[in-house]
């Protein structure tokens, strides 16, 4: 497993933002999907900035870079291939170990044995130099995830300062796409964004997500599951859509036992439906006025406690230490 298969072809991309959750200069995001193979990725107008400086200071392309491979860890069905070395017990990989049992217990989803790979590279130029090289046209995102016609679940990312966000949000696709038939590109990402959210428990609120999401409610925004349910690519697929893929899936799995129900029985059926029907005749059927509650919802939001942790007293990741901090390469 230390080589790309040739027909790796990324067909969707999650776009980031610049501010991250808890009002810091954090986050972005993106994903898409389609055709034979799936891919879900992070970006940010930053990193962005940082490639055109480096692609101007190295003039022309950059050559070939190798998939990283000077260190491997595997745990559970978890394979880590990188070029910073790892322990068994770093904060980084027993956080993926507990995020496997949250997003299973979460949604009551028996988790697929099918191996994970993760490409971690040692650094934002190497990461960005492979992808242009392999995947040319596609957007530059921070973290990738791509599933392959062979069913190879793979990610792709650097060591930086957002490696713990980065990772639980691809692991989450990964952990889906083992799990799951198809994964609507809307739940994919929402899910995806609820879960890249540290903390002791599932479901704590990114700040970031609702002052902007207040703002654009104040500016008039509605919420559209319908619109999103037919988004199929990333190109189609705005920042302001994986804001509001999050929220919707923040609100189905904790405003109410009903909706949640709803929700997890859909997700249940993804199992082995691979050409499932919208969510959001069910959604309205079930909850009259869903979208005017979602907006109740997250205006609740920013004084929302996450319920405590039912699986975890196993150490939550907590701060990533940097590995030159641990004086590791
Ligand atoms: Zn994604």
């Amino acid at each position: 497993m230390s080589a790309t298969p040739p027909d790796h072809q990324p067909t969707s991309a999650c776009p980031l933002e610049g501010a991250g959750r808890n009002g810091g200069a954090r986050r972005a995001r993106s994903a898409g999907k389609r055709g034979w193979s799936w891919l879900r990725g992070f970006g940010g107008m930053a990193g962005l900035a940082l490639w055109l400086i480096v692609g101007c200071a190295t003039s022309g392309r950059p050559g070939k870079v190798a998939l990283p491979a000077k260190h491997s860890l595997k745990t559970d069905q978890l394979l880590v291939l990188s070029d910073v070395r790892l322990s068994s017990d770093h904060p980084l990989i027993e956080d993926l170990k507990l995020l496997k049992e949250q997003v299973s217990e979460t949604l009551e989803l028996p988790i697929g044995s099918r191996q994970i790979l993760v490409y971690l590279f040692e650094s934002e130029l190497t990461y960005r130099q492979y992808w242009q090289v392999t995947f040319p046209g596609y957007p530059m995102r921070r973290a990738y995830f791509v599933q392959t016609p062979d069913k190879q679940l793979a990610v792709y990312t650097f060591w930086g300062d957002r490696i713990q966000e980065d990772l639980r949000h691809e692991f989450t696709h990964g952990l889906l796409h083992a799990s799951l038939s198809t994964v609507p590109l809307w739940l994919d990402e929402g899910l995806a964004e609820y879960f890249e959210v540290p903390g002791p428990a599932p479901g704590q609120v990114n700040s970031d997500y609702v002052d902007r999401m207040s703002i654009a409610i104040h500016n008039g925004w509605r919420p559209d599951l319908h619109r999103l349910e037919k988004l199929e690519t990333v190109d189609q697929m705005q920042r302001t859509d994986y804001r509001e893929s999050w929220a919707w899936i923040h609100f189905l799995l904790n405003s109410s036992p009903d909706t949640r129900q709803m929700l997890l029985q859909y997700i249940g059926g993804l199992r082995h439906n691979s050409t499932p029907g919208p969510l959001t005749d069910e959604l309205l059927a079930d909850v009259p006025g869903a979208d005017t509650r979602l907006l109740s919802y997250i205006a609740t939001l920013n004084s929302y406690s996450a319920p405590p942790a039912r699986t975890a007293a196993k150490s939550p990741a907590g701060e990533v230490i940097p590995a030159s901090a641990e004086g590791e390469p």
